[in-house]
């Protein structure tokens, strides 16, 4: 495959030491490159840099050293509220855990997500409806995330990531906290969404569920131990 389009992610040397004592060497000289349209399976042993990886890609956090491109962007040359702004319009988080509001309907969670994008309230819900139907919850669009399956909230969660319309979704351990059933409807979600033109970035201990999927890059000890597409 040739492409002079840049990379939707790349990741040039790389690495990440967080502070405090001792310090931890996260990730040490990552280079990778993710293009439109992969699905990419993390995997590795817990403690083994994956949710840094994630998080760096996400721009949640920034490297030591080394470059993290988003589309031929150098996100550590803009300021804060650019980096925040294109995160805002281009990515799509899912966390193990679901981060769900509790005092709020799943709908109006879904919603929320566009409050800094300039959409008006009709909108927002508008757009949320269209959101949750997409993964199934329609009919629990009322409901209190309390008032739902774990399953079911993290679907909510994945209608959250995707209700902005990003080009980059980021699942760190999606089906960490659910039953092999949920899991599986949470994978299918994140397969229709790749299918759909979505680059989907997945992390998982679960091998069963990264053998499935097209591409997968193997963290140990802060660098890529392999990746199945190099
Ligand atoms: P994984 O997601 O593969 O389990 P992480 O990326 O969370 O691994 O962590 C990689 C290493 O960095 C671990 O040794 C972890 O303890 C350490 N680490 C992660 N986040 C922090 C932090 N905020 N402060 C200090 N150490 C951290
Ligand atoms: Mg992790």
């Amino acid at each position: 495959m040739t492409t002079s389009a840049p990379a939707l992610v790349e990741l040039v040397d790389v690495s990440k030491r967080h502070d405090g004592s001792p310090p931890v060497a996260a990730l040490r000289h990552v280079s990778v490159r993710v293009d439109r349209g992969e699905l990419v399976a993390i995997v590795g042993p817990s403690g083994s840099g994956k949710s840094t990886l994630l998080n760096l890609v996400g721009t949640l956090d920034r490297p030591t050293t080394g470059q993290v491109w988003l589309d031929g962007t150098n996100v550590a040359s803009l300021p804060d509220r650019e980096v925040a702004a294109h995160r805002a319009t281009s990515i799509g988080f899912v966390f193990q855990r679901f981060f769900l509001l509790d005092t709020i309907s799943a709908l109006d969670n879904v919603a929320t997500a566009l409050l800094y994008r300039g959409v008006n309230a009709t909108d927002r819900r508008r757009r949320a409806a269209r959101a949750l139907a997409r993964v199934g919850l329609a009919r629990r669009a009322i409901h209190r995330p309390g008032q739902l399956s774990g399953g079911e909230q993290q679907r909510v969660a994945i209608a959250r990531a995707i209700v902005g319309d990003p080009t980059l979704i980021l699942a760190d351990e999606p089906t960490g906290n659910l039953d092999s059933a949920a899991g599986q409807v949470v994978l299918d979600l994140l397969t229709e969404l790749h299918a759909d033109g979505t680059t989907v970035l997945v992390v998982t201990h679960d091998l069963g569920i990264a053998s499935t999927l097209r591409r997968r890059i193997e963290i140990r000890d802060g660098r890529i131990a392999s990746d199945s597409s190099a």
